[in-house]
C-alpha cells in the first residue's frame, strides 16, 4: 500500500518516539479498492499531549475524544488515540472515552469490517475482522454483533445502507435483519447527523440504494413523506411505476449532484396528497409541484439543510413540470422566473423526469426539452435583457429625471423591464429614457 510521504512521516515520527502508528478505517478500505482517498487518518497509542509535543503544527480538533490534528505544508492529518468507547446511554454518543494501548480495542469499537483495518509499512495490514475478505466480495458486515453495535449507535444502520450505496455493496443478512429490528431507534439520531449520510448515500453512484433505507424502516423514521411515495400508484398513460419508484429510477438518471439529486428525490414528493381519481378510474395530480416545493422546503428544514440548498431544490420542485408553449417570449419569462444559473439543472430533471415515465409520448416530451435547450441557447446568445440591471437605463437615470428616491424608482424600472422582456428591441436607452418620463 503506497501511504503518502506526509502521512509515513508522521506514523515514523510517532514509531521514533516508542509508540504504533497505523493509517486506519476509511483511507485504507479506499487504497485497497485502488481508490484515492480523500483523507487521510491516523490511529496511534499515543496520547494527544504527546502527538502535540512531537509535532510543529498541530490543533486540538476532538482532543476529548483524542484526535489531534496535525499540518504538514497546509493539509491537516486526524491523529487519533487508540479508545475504547463507554458505555452507549442513549444509542448516540458514549457518555466517555477511555484510551487504550491496544490497537485490537480500538478496530473493535469501528462501525464494520471493512472500516475497520490498519496498515503501516512495518506491520503491513492488521485486518482482524476479516475485512478484505469482505471488501473482496462487496459485503458490508457489522464488527462483532450488529444487534450490540446498532444500539450503541444507531446512526450506524444508515452508514451501512449510505456504504452500501457509495461501494454497490450488499448488506450481510444478520446486519441487515439487525437493521429492520432496530430501525425504529434511529429517532434518537440528530437531523444533522442523518443529513450527512443522507447526502452521501444520494450523490453516490447507487442513489437506488434509497428503496433499502425504506425497506428496512428508516425512511419511515426521518422521511416518512418517502413511504407514502411508494405505497403511491399512478394509474395514468403518463406512468408506470408507483410515484417511489418513478422517483427512485429518476434519480440514478441526473449527475450525481447534491441539489439535482434531492431535486429529482422529491420533485414528486406531494403526489400522494395530490392525487385524485376521475370517472375514468385515472389518478390525477394536480398542482403537486407548488405543493411538492412546499413539503420540500420543510423537509429539507426538519433535516437542517442549509438555506441555498433548499432555495435550489424548491425552486427545481416548483418548475419541474412547467411546460409552456415555446416561445421566445414564453421562454424568456421562464429563464427569469427559474434564474439562468438553474435552467440547465431545470433541463436535467425534465429530461431524467421523462425518462421515468412510461414509453406514452416519449420523443414527443424529449423534442420538447430539447426545443426549450435550444430556445434557451438563442436567447442567452442574444444577450436579452433578464434581469432589470441589464437594462440600459438604473435608478440613477431616473432620479435625474426628477424621480424622487423611493419606491416608484424600482416600480417604474420594473414596468419597463416587463416591456423589454416582452420586446427585447426596447432595451434602448434612447426609447426607455423616454418611455419612463411617460411613467413619471
Ligand atoms: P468517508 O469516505 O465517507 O469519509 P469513512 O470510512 O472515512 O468514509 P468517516 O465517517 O469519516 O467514514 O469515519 C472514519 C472511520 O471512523 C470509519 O472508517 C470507521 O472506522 C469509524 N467510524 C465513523 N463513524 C463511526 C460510527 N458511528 N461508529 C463506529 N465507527 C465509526
Ligand atoms: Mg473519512
Amino acid at each position: 500500500m503506497n501511504l503518502p510521504a506526509d502521512v509515513l512521516n508522521i506514523i515514523s515520527v510517532l514509531e521514533t518516539n516508542g509508540h504504533e502508528a497505523y493509517a486506519v478505517g476509511g483511507c485504507v478500505r479506499d487504497c485497497i479498492l485502488g481508490k484515492v482517498p480523500h483523507d487521510w487518518d491516523i490511529t496511534t497509542s499515543a496520547l494527544p499531549e504527546q502527538v502535540k509535543a512531537l509535532f510543529k503544527r498541530t490543533f486540538d480538533t476532538g482532543i476529548e475524544h483524542g484526535t489531534v490534528t496535525v499540518l504538514m505544508q497546509g493539509v491537516g492529518y486526524e491523529v487519533t488515540t487508540y479508545r475504547v468507547d463507554g458505555k452507549y446511554e442513549d444509542g448516540r454518543h458514549p457518555k466517555e472515552v477511555t484510551f487504550t494501548a491496544s490497537l485490537e480495542e480500538d478496530l473493535k469499537r469501528r462501525d464494520f469490517t471493512i472500516n475497520a483495518m490498519a496498515y503501516n509499512d512495518t506491520k503491513g495490514l492488521v485486518d482482524l475482522f476479516g475485512g478484505k475478505e469482505d471488501l473482496d466480495n462487496g459485503v458490508i458486515r457489522a464488527v462483532g454483533n450488529p444487534t450490540e453495535r446498532f444500539t450503541e449507535d444507531a446512526l450506524r444502520m444508515l452508514r451501512a445502507l449510505r456504504f452500501s450505496a457509495q461501494l454497490g455493496f450488499e448488506i450481510e443478512p444478520n446486519t441487515y435483519e439487525a437493521i429492520k429490528t432496530l430501525a425504529p431507534t434511529l429517532e434518537r439520531i440528530s437531523a444533522e447527523r442523518i443529513q450527512v449520510e443522507l447526502v452521501k448515500l444520494v450523490t453516490s453512484d447507487h442513489p437506488e440504494k434509497i428503496r433499502d433505507v425504506y425497506e428496512t424502516g428508516l425512511t419511515r423514521i426521518f422521511f416518512p413523506e418517502f413511504d407514502e411515495m411508494m405505497g403511491c400508484d399512478q394509474i395514468n398513460k403518463h406512468h408506470q411505476y408507483s410515484v417511489g419508484e418513478h422517483t427512485i429510477i429518476s434519480m440514478g438518471l441526473v449527475p450525481a449532484d447534491k441539489v439535482l439529486r434531492l431535486a429529482m428525490l422529491l420533485h414528486d414528493v406531494a403526489k400522494p396528497a395530490c392525487k385524485t381519481t376521475d370517472e375514468n378510474g385515472q389518478n390525477h395530480f394536480k398542482l403537486h409541484p407548488i405543493q411538492g416545493a412546499k413539503m420540500a422546503r420543510n423537509i429539507l428544514r426538519r433535516l437542517k439543510f442549509d438555506n441555498d440548498t433548499t432555495d435550489k431544490v424548491c425552486n427545481l420542485v416548483t418548475n419541474h413540470d412547467d411546460r409552456p408553449p415555446i416561445t421566445e417570449r414564453n421562454v424568456r419569462r421562464m429563464i427569469i422566473r427559474v434564474g439562468q444559473e438553474n435552467f440547465m439543472d431545470l433541463l436535467a430533471i425534465k429530461r431524467a423526469d421523462c425518462l421515468a415515465q412510461s414509453m406514452y409520448k416519449r420523443e414527443e416530451k424529449l423534442k420538447y426539452v430539447d426545443d426549450l435547450e435550444t430556445a434557451f441557447n438563442s436567447i442567452i446568445a442574444a444577450g436579452d435583457c433578464l434581469r432589470i440591471k441589464d437594462l440600459q437605463i438604473n435608478g440613477k437615470d431616473l432620479i435625474d429625471l426628477g424621480v424622487p428616491q423611493g419606491t416608484r424608482i424600482g416600480e417604474i424600472l420594473k414596468t419597463v423591464f416587463d416591456e423589454v422582456v416582452e420586446d427585447p428591441q426596447l432595451n434602448n436607452r434612447e426609447y426607455l429614457l423616454k418611455r419612463a418620463k411617460e411613467l413619471i
